[in-house]
């Protein structure tokens, strides 16, 4: 009751931030809700139970993930045909993909798998599996398919967009483990990584702005159009893109220490040379702690007057107020990349320990600290523990002690951050890094700090105190009256 109390002004603050965007959206006129048959799954567990079940949960392994979204604003929907080229995992036959429009509308109008055509109504061709370990559901395809051969899956489908202003972008939530299944079929883990490329066609007499994670151009005649490439493999919740109109918007670039940051903000809303004061001493200071950018396209900031951020690679979606941490996250987060989400406590942890422990009092977990922040979740389910911010950045702060100090963990951490480049790993590995670097084992004390199998006191929820939650991405209200009128007049 305690944790539930404290949990629930977070959300009201995320129903505030995403009440304008989505309360009134209704679905294209041919959707309609639709509640599936889903199949309860129940995943083994054997000798190396953690591997096990994340290959029974997500079956494939996926090399490029292409989608074409045509995009009628005017109308508030896309129409979009996904193509996902992937092997199956070892030991896996009957592919799944994780692709929530499908489940929660009736948005999909075909399936190819194979070039084999699929009926998504017969459960003889599509199942839904929910999972007990997981709020991830996953569509599960009804053919048995050859291992060590690349298999071709294409679904055409009809997004449903916000209507009350004219924004397409992304809104991944890593602390509520949402990524872009909600826009594109993926599977949705930190360790599955694919390259991405995403077309994006506009239908509209108002002219656009794109940005977006790696490489973005701009292309076409007949209509504009945009490709985002991220030109190597990633995971698909760290994919970015916010298409918007020029006229309320202002686009800024500069180049910062060798980085190109492009910064793009409402007119009237958050301080674009605000940003640029911030991040013209900070990109310098993060490229000295843990090595050079490593993004070779730089950054796209999408800055928003409030909320909280959320980073993506080379991008972010962010409030001034949390920009320093959302780049800080272009290292740990969105390049040195943890395996499963409960392990991505410890991007966040690292995250808070290198701004809290410039306070030379900041004080490491106590040694009789007991918790269960990774083992009390499963490998597969979604999200991490919130104790990550500040408890994890005290387990972080006792590394650091073990280390010598403040500039000694930097180097650890640069270490890491160097050899380790989309290459996941989970909490164990780190401290196998740690050994490896300094001969320091602190195995038994993560252990204890960390994988308890028992919640041993009920902890504070620590994101309030921290100001977390979702960016607020509406518009200012000058804009937001500007297209009340618009709507007015279409009556
Ligand atoms: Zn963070």
């Amino acid at each position: 009751m305690n944790r539930v109390r404290v949990i629930f002004p977070f959300l009201c603050l995320l129903v505030t931030a995403a009440e304008y965007a989505l309360a009134m959206a209704p679905l294209p006129e041919y959707s309609h809700h639709q509640v599936f048959q889903k199949d309860l799954v129940t995943l083994s567990r054997g000798d190396d139970a953690d591997n096990q079940i994340m290959d029974d949960m997500y079956r494939i392994d996926i090399k490029n993930i292409a989608v074409t979204f045509d995009y009628y604003p005017e109308s508030a929907y896309a129409d979009c045909l996904a193509r996902v080229e992937f092997v199956m995992r070892p030991g896996q036959i009957r592919p799944v993909i994780h692709f929530d429009p499908a489940i929660r509308y009736n948005a999909v109008s075909s399936i190819l798998l194979n070039s084999e055509r699929l009926d998504f109504s017969q459960a003889a061709d599509v199942r839904v599996l929910e999972y007990a370990e997981s709020t991830q559901d996953a569509l599960e395809f009804q053919r048995d398919l050859e291992a060590d051969t690349e298999h071709t899956l294409e679904i055409a489908y009809r997004l449903p967009l916000p209507e009350l202003y004219p924004r397409f972008s992304t809104e991944v939530s890593d602390l509520e483990g949402r990524g872009n299944e909600e826009i594109f079929p993926t599977i949705n883990t930190p360790h599955e990584l694919a390259r991405h490329r995403l077309t994006f066609r506009v239908h509209s007499s108002t002219v656009f702005r794109c940005i977006g994670s790696g490489l973005v151009v701009k292309s076409g005649s007949d209509v504009q159009q945009w490709i985002v490439d991220t030109e190597r493999e990633m995971a698909s919740g760290t994919v970015m893109f916010a298409l918007l109109p020029e006229a309320d918007t202002v686009l800024e670039q500069r180049n910062i220490a060798g980085v190109d940051v492009r910064i793009l903000a409402f007119v009237g809303g958050a301080s674009i040379s605000a940003a640029f004061n911030q991040l013209t001493p900070w990109l310098p200071q993060l490229e000295a702690d843990l090595g050079p950018f490593p993004m070779p396209h730089g950054i796209s900031i999408f800055l928003v007057s409030s909320g909280g951020g959320m980073e993506y690679y080379g991008g972010t979606i962010t409030s001034l107020w949390a920009l320093e941490h959302e780049v800080f996250h272009m290292c740990y987060g969105c390049s040195t990349i943890l395996a499963t989400y409960r392990d991505s406590w410890l991007d966040e942890a690292v995250n808070m320990w290198h701004e809290l422990s410039m306070d030379p009092a900041f004080a490491p977990i106590g040694n009789d600290y007991r918790s269960n922040i990774v083992s009390g979740r499963s490998p597969v389910a979604v999200g991490f523990d919130r104790r990550a911010y500040d408890e994890g950045a005290r387990v972080m702060e006792a590394v650091a002690r073990a280390l010598g100090g403040r500039s000694d963990m930097i180097a650890f951490l640069r270490y890491v951050q160097q050899h380790k480049q989309f290459a996941p790993f989970t909490t164990w590995e780190f401290l196998d890094y740690l050994e490896d670097f300094s001969g320091i084992d602190m195995r038994g004390r993560f252990a204890d700090w960390l994988f308890m199998d028992e919640e041993v006191h009920m902890p504070e929820d620590t994101t309030i105190r921290h100001g977390l939650r979702a960016s607020d991405l509406s518009p200012p209200e000058a804009i937001r009256q500007k297209y009340e009128v618009l709507r007015r007049r279409k009556r």
